[in-house]
């Protein structure tokens, strides 16, 4: 539990026909953050069964997550959202004649998902469902923003997730992505929650959001309301919105739901930040679970491009990433008698400027990869020469072959400079390196191209070059043929959404929200009816 000097209360209530979200604070006379829920469940029992991953949640903490008052929330204010804004929470879902319409035409070049009437009254459906929710989005973004908690300490983030599901009467699991790695990475994890929405039967396809944010001191000026309360952390690289955005799918499918042909899991992933949440979910059987799932999708806010476009690319769109920590030991002592001494910091800097050379040297010169040293920690006293230096950086690539020929070079410029200097090296690398993130380009140009040009505010889908940034929705893209698409956040004035991903001024622009919405309700429900259809 973290502790902090003001405690707060958050009551979700369901009225008659109303969802209200209250939020009111008191003051309390010592210092606590914690969350409980009490009032109205919506969960079933069959639900109860299905929870048997919740392994590393403290039920003291969060008893049974069954009830709606979530305490622990900074500021004082009250949100309110109409039942029809917010379609299916108090209620079952609603048949949705549009989508019926859409998927009993299977004769027409819908099938092939070429434009036609039944597609565009969808995409005008879905867009204005999108654009329905808007207030609650933002509520959303914003709550999980004040909140920001890093890899596998997803615990306020994960009970929110939750709490929408249930009020939305979705299913879901929780207990997903469990450290396997806590000896190097602080945290239990398993504040993974998956959920299926459909038949439960095949097709079946996957929509993933990432849920962690970044260790970094908030900057962002303009957003004094719900900038972050917990000191040194961040959502400096959008993931608040990210699991918005697929809360915001969640509603719209689930109104949907008796017309879906098949089944959309959600999956809303910890531990992306250098972490394999996405591994670790694929391990525990995201993917082949009842039914298995044929395609998955994700999406990431990206800043330099403008708000509302869509940019992809088939093949590799972000890269291969691996990090490394090299301790250098020598033998210390006066800096007035070098002589004496095997000086780390001599052999260390020798292995940075030989890591130069591996892009430079090694590598074709049609390939892109990057070798980075980002860390370099030695000695303490201008006349010691210390016993050891520390370096630490990132290798890049976009193919896993080339990350892995790259680490090999790495060692053996380390090891051998190192030898020549006299020194011992160790050279520790990250638990789980990261693959390329990788579109299949047969579902891509047939497929994704097409509904991300449907959704993006100019009608096409922005090309992109690769970057040598890495997502570990890779993990699931290695398994199956899957996209992932960055939405243009770039054009917010106010504050202003230009600054990079993982930047203490990042903002991000609220008005693309419903935009990653509809984009994900589109993907979902398109590859499902595609895959029905090649099935039949
Ligand atoms: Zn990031
Ligand atoms: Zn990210």
């Amino acid at each position: 539990m973290i502790f902090h000097r003001l405690y707060y209360l958050v009551v979700l209530a369901l009225a008659s026909n109303q969802f209200l979200l209250s939020i009111s604070n008191r003051q309390l006379g010592v210092s606590g953050l914690q969350i409980q829920f009490r009032g109205q469940s919506t969960k079933s029992e069959e639900n109860d069964d299905e929870e048997t991953r919740n392994e590393n949640n403290n039920d003291s903490v969060h008893p049974g997550l069954r009830d709606a008052t979530i305490s622990g929330i900074d500021g004082i204010s009250t949100y309110q959202m109409n039942h029809n804004q917010f379609p299916s929470i108090t209620g079952g879902p609603r048949r949705n004649h549009i989508l019926e319409t859409f998927f009993a035409d299977t004769t027409s070049a819908t099938r092939n998902s070429n434009s036609t009437t039944a597609s565009n009254l969808l995409i005008q459906d879905v867009k204005g469902r999108a654009n329905g929710i808007y207030d609650f989005l933002v509520f959303s973004r914003r709550f999980l923003h004040k909140h920001p908690e890093l890899m596998f300490r997803e615990d306020i983030t994960s009970a929110y997730v939750q709490k929408v599901l249930e009020d939305l009467d979705i299913k879901f699991t929780k207990g997903w992505a469990v450290n396997t790695n806590p000896d190097i990475i602080d945290g239990a994890g398993g504040y993974g929650v998956v959920a299926d929405i459909g038949t439960g039967q095949p097709p079946c396809v996957l929509l993933r959001a990432d849920m962690d944010a970044l260790p970094i001191i908030e900057r962002t000026e303009g957003v004094d309301d719900f900038k972050s309360r917990n000191d040194g952390k961040m959502h400096a690289c959008g993931h608040d919105g990210h699991t918005t955005m697929l809360l915001g799918a969640a509603s719209l499918l689930k109104s949907m739901e008796d017309s879906i042909n098949g089944t959309v899991r959600l999956m809303f992933q910890p531990a992306e930040e250098g972490g394999a949440g996405g591994k670790r979910m694929r391990e525990e059987g995201v993917l082949t679970m009842h039914p298995a799932v044929q395609h998955a999708f994700g999406q990431h806010l990206w800043p330099t491009i403008p708000s509302g476009t869509v940019a992809s690319r088939p093949g590799p769109l972000l890269a291969a990433y691996e990090r490394f920590e090299i301790l250098v030991s020598g033998v210390g002592g006066h800096a007035a008698m070098p002589h004496q001494t095997i000086d780390p910091i001599v052999t260390a800097s020798t292995i940075v400027m030989n890591l130069q050379t591996i892009v430079s040297r090694n590598l074709s010169p049609a390939e892109s990869a990057v070798v980075s040293v980002t860390k370099f920690e030695a000695g303490d006293a201008y006349n010691v020469i210390p016993h050891s230096a520390l370096l630490r950086g990132t290798i890049r690539a976009l193919s896993t072959e080339t990350l892995l020929s790259l680490r090999a070079r790495v060692q053996h410029i380390v090891e051998s400079t190192a030898a020549v200097h006299g020194c011992n090296v160790t050279i520790t690398y990250a638990p789980d390196f990261y693959p390329p993130t990788v579109n299949d380009p047969e579902l891509f140009e047939t497929f994704s191209k097409y509904v991300a040009g449907l959704v993006a505010e100019d009608h096409k889908l922005t090309d992109i070059e690769p970057t040598m940034g890495a997502e570990d929705f890779s993990f699931l893209a290695e398994e199956i043929p899957s996209t992932f698409f960055l939405l243009g956040q770039g054009s917010g004035k106010s504050p202003d959404s230009s600054f990079g991903l993982h930047h203490p001024h990042f903002a991000l622009d609220e008005s693309v929200l419903p935009r990653g919405v509809e984009l994900l309700v589109n993907v979902a429900l398109r590859a499902l009816h595609k895959l029905a259809y090649e099935e039949n």
